[in-house]
């Protein structure tokens, strides 16, 4: 297959019929990627964006054009935050430092340890001792705590230890790496759950409340499709992990992935219809909820939309 330059086509676009050589295809995501920062005003002059980054393909995208729009229009400022969740032989911050300083930017580490004061690793292993007792019926147990999936977890813990690191290092914004696979899934799983306040934080913007205790979210590659993100990084040689966690297995979200995946393979432009018509629900969402109170979170007086944090409820469970 050719692009349309005459040279070998490395990509046929299944969802809009083009098939587009290297230099074509690098140039295609680049001006996608920059399309979303402008028209969705993702970064002001001034600004400090800080990127979550994780060593993966995504988030390495994300640095990497941050920081080339960065060096040439010099009106914002990019430092990396990577978390550490504890996870063995995952997430390692010594190539991400190599990835940092071939970009020229400066990394920042948040752990777990530190923050929550636990590890991923030690949760689970709790974790699975409750659900075993519970199992034996030797203690008994009033919550669900043994159904808790590690990515519930993770995915809640991390978001407290990033915007932490966010507000300490005096970033303005907080860019992550979430791909077009990964807002049409969040999408899904909260049509699926019902959870309409959730749905209206999805956004290239993902904010509603504006609150100095949150760094606002942006989602630079929110347009460009997951396979698209991986065969950038592989043109580019970015020395990626492509290693999967341990706890990973069986979540929610894999299983509307795959789904997701399934039904894009018979019927090619599912993904990008999914998150074209949300994108049109999208501002009746955010008006709905805008007025929506954040509240001090009673233990930890961190920000909540209840009484108690979704990190400390979770903690609490656990008894760590
Ligand atoms: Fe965390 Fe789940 Fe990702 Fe593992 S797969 S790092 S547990 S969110
Ligand atoms: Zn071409």
């Amino acid at each position: 297959m050719k692009c349309k330059c005459g040279k070998t086509a490395v990509i046929f676009k299944r969802y809009d019929g083009q098939a587009l050589c290297k230099d074509h295809f690098c140039r295609s995501v680049e001006k996608r990627i920059r399309r979303t920062i402008r028209q969705e005003k993702l970064i002001s002059r001034g600004d400090h964006v800080a990127v979550g980054v994780s060593g993966g393909k995504d988030s390495t995208l994300t640095l990497y054009m941050l920081s080339k729009i960065a060096k040439r229009d010099k009106r914002f400022k990019v430092s990396a935050i990577i978390v550490d969740e504890g996870i063995k032989g995952y997430r390692r911050v010594a190539p991400v430092r190599k990835i940092c300083k071939s970009f020229d930017i400066p990394l920042h580490v948040a752990t777990f340890k530190d923050s929550v004061g636990t590890t991923m690793d030690a949760i689970i292993k709790k974790r699975d001792i409750l659900k075993k007792r519970r199992k034996a019926k030797t203690h008994e147990i009033d919550d669900d705590v043994g159904d808790v999936k590690a990515c519930t977890y993770c995915g809640v813990f991390r978001r407290k230890v990033l915007n932490e690191k966010a507000i300490e290092i005096g970033a303005t914004k907080l860019a992550i790496g979430h791909n077009l696979d990964d807002e049409v899934q969040s999408i899904m799983a909260n049509y699926i759950r019902g959870d309409l306040l959730r749905a209206a934080r999805i956004g290239a913007r993902a904010f509603v409340v504006k609150d100095k205790r949150f760094v606002p979210r942006i989602k630079p590659l929110r347009s460009v499709m997951e396979k698209e993100t991986a065969l950038y990084a592989m043109i580019k040689g970015f020395d990626v992990d492509f290693s999967e966690c341990p706890h990973g297995e069986g979540s929610f979200r894999w299983e509307i992935r795959d789904m997701l995946n399934d039904f894009e393979v018979r019927h090619a432009g599912t993904k990008h219809s999914i998150l074209a018509t949300f994108d049109r629900l999208l501002p009746f969402l955010q008006k709905e909820y805008a007025g929506q109170k954040i509240t001090s979170c009673k233990r930890c007086k961190e920000p909540a939309s209840g009484e108690v944090c979704k990190a400390c409820q979770l903690i609490e469970k656990l008894d760590v």
